[in-house]
């Protein structure tokens, strides 16, 4: 290796002359590894005067002994064949601050081919790191199928003010015509902010934002020109970063991130990186209300798919459903059920004499006598027009005869309307308990056979296996 003193002291000013018009730091090294000269942005980058580290080891620019001896290794010898391949390598400044730079350069060969010096190209990537690792996390909270959307805002909120350097995270829905300003979700050192938690709009930091209908950053309050503004005095935050957040084009809050104390200039990146936080913010919103109003459909469809109109009670369709798992449950657990078909007697005359919406009307309120009627796991369903089945899950015939029979008896003296104090309905039930070889159809059948008993036997009464 060559001695420091050999770089031509000519050669090396004029170089160093243009150095000073590129924006990377660069330096000129020598074959050694002790630093013949930098520019300007080098002498920033790493907080130094020339005189202080003029023909000094490089040594003391790597954050540690092992990244300084790895550099030696692989890339500043004259083994080492000449590369444009950049190189992450951690820094550290006069303040001992430690950085991620990206470096180019290596081995400078003169017109013989000899190695002459080394010289180095160096830019500070931490920021451009940080928000590349920002966007991999907020990626994954937005992709991720476990969390809930409370969980996913929450990461979002931590995500922000873990890269801002600003503790207090607020997800806020903004009410314009009433100008409050309300915490949907927040993150804060002390969990002192709650969701529900209301304010004045317009003594919140967000109401500049809402205003100016874009991102704002202000990063030392007391000097800024809302020093003066309520917002100060109410909550005396120093550094304060806020996007609006959209939910399908429409204005819905603001996402914001502050602290009690001044924090550094923002830059492009965090304006960027804020901004695309307010974005997903509102996707997710909005993708909340799409999941909650298919919930709700889904909901109301399987409702209306599996209920009785008139009455409120369990339709055919789920009525049959039920009774084949129920019944397919009993066998396999070895559990007595009993089923009851339940038929209103000489219905017909009801219509014929009140008119049909009477008869509705007795349909409707007789139902509400087997809801009052249901106990426990107990299943009353319409099987159509005026006839009814009770499905008794692990319930003995002993048992449903007294249930049924109370329901019978209530339904005799059942008032059906003020307007017609004389009208009442009996109704024949024919009550069976499941058999060990049955199929639905044996089953239904026998408790239809056994309502065609109670009916030919007078009516008003309940038939039952013996
Ligand atoms: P019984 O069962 O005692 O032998 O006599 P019934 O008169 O009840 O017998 P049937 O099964 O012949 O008649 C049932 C009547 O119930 C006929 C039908 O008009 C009436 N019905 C069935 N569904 C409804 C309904 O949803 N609303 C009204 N108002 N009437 C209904
Ligand atoms: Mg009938
Ligand atoms: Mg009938």
């Amino acid at each position: 290796m060559r001695q420091i003193n050999t770089v031509n002291e000519q050669e090396l000013a004029v170089v160093l002359r243009a150095l000073e018009h590129i924006d990377q730091a660069a330096m000129i090294i020598s074959l050694d590894r002790h630093i013949l000269g930098f520019n300007k942005q080098a002498r920033e980058l790493f907080g130094y005067e020339v005189d202080e580290i003029l023909h000094k080891s490089t040594r003391l620019f790597y954050a540690t002994e092992q990244e300084y001896e790895r550099l030696g290794e692989h890339r500043y010898n004259d083994t080492t064949p000449a590369t444009n391949t950049a190189l992450n390598v951690q820094y550290i400044d006069k303040n001992h601050k430690t950085f991620i730079g990206r470096t180019h350069g290596g081995l400078v060969y003169d017109a013989t081919d000899t190695p002459y010096c080394i010289m180095t190209l160096i830019s500070d990537i931490t920021v451009q790191m940080a928000t590349e690792e920002a966007l991999n996390q907020l990626h994954m909270i937005t992709s991720s199928r476990q969390l809930t959307f409370e969980q996913r805002v929450n990461e979002i909120l931590k995500l922000g003010a873990g890269l801002f350097g600003l503790p207090i995270g607020i997800f806020s829905q903004i009410n314009e015509s009433k100008s409050e300003y309300i915490i949907q979700q927040a993150v804060s050192p002390d969990n002192e902010l709650k969701p529900g938690m209301t304010f004045d709009l317009s003594t919140t930091y967000c109401s500049h934002v809402f205003k100016a209908n874009d991102v704002l950053g202000f990063h030392h309050v007391s000097k800024s020109h809302i020093a003066t503004h309520p917002c100060f005095k109410n909550f005396g935050l120093e550094a304060y970063l806020g996007a609006p957040v959209f939910v399908d084009g429409v204005r819905y809050g603001t996402l914001n991130f502050s602290s009690p104390e001044p924090c550094r200039p923002f830059i492009k990146q965090d304006i960027e990186l804020v901004k695309l936080f307010a974005a997903w913010m509102g996707h997710e919103v909005a993708r909340n209300y799409d999941i909650n109003a298919l919930e709700f459909a889904h909901k109301r469809m399987a409702h209306i798919a599996n209920t009785d109109e008139l009455t409120g009670l369990a339709n055919r369709r789920c009525t049959e459903d039920t009774l084949e798992e129920v019944m397919q449950r009993s066998l396999r657990l070895h559990q007595p059920l009993c089923i009851a078909i339940i038929d209103f007697d000489n219905f017909k005359n009801v219509n014929d004499t009140y008119g049909h919406s009477v008869g509705d009307e007795t349909l409707k309120s007789h139902s509400e006598l087997m809801k009052e009627n249901c106990r426990g796991t107990d299943f009353y369903g319409r099987w159509g027009g005026e006839e009814f089945i009770a499905i008794l899950p692990n319930t003995t015939l002993k048992k449903a005869i007294v249930s049924l029979e109370r329901f019978r008896h209530k339904a005799e003296s059942h008032r059906i309307t003020e307007e017609i104090p004389e009208l009442r309905v009996t109704a024949s039930i024919g009550l069976t308990e499941l058999r060990k070889d049955d199929t639905l159809d044996s089953l239904v059948n026998r408790a239809d056979s056994l309502l065609y008993i109670a009916k030919e036997s007078g009516r008003n009464n309940v038939k039952h296996d013996i």
